[in-house]
């Protein structure tokens, strides 16, 4: 039974040579196949990539421990492997007592403009009571 070359699916296939597997009706079209094959390999892979990059697992390295790992993609923006390296990683520590000390600001702040409310209201409130003693 013979069978068409599956390079140019013309000619018949043959064992041309010793290295041939008689797919293939001459080298040029067995090397032109491969090729083909490549790209197609190739071109498979480079979507792959981009889809990894898409929506897929994003891998990284954790600063704290310096391994690589895995995130699935909706949790691609984390930076450590786990919980334990982030608490224990040094530029966290620093922006978490800097919030901290923020925070304290910020509650600070709150508490001056609560007492600055308080004073407009004793105000109004005085100011109201002079208006009823009139
Ligand atoms: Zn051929
Ligand atoms: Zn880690």
């Amino acid at each position: 039974m013979s069978k068409l070359c599956l390079n140019c699916e013309t000619n018949e296939a043959v064992k041309y040579s010793t290295y041939s597997n008689g797919n293939f009706c001459e080298k040029k079209c067995a090397r032109a196949y491969s090729t083909k094959n490549d790209r197609a390999n190739i071109s498979k892979k480079v979507s792959q990539t981009l889809t990894g990059s898409g929506n897929g697992d994003v891998t990284k390295n954790c600063p704290t421990c310096k391994k690589d790992f895995t995130n699935i993609y909706k949790r691609r923006h984390r930076q450590f492997c786990s919980p334990n390296c982030s608490n224990n990683n040094d530029a966290v520590k620093e922006k978490l007592s800097q919030t901290k000390k923020a925070l304290a600001n910020g509650i600070i702040n709150t508490m001056t403009m609560k007492e600055k409310i308080a004073k407009q209201e004793a105000m109004r409130v005085e100011q109201t009571n002079l208006y009823d003693s009139k």
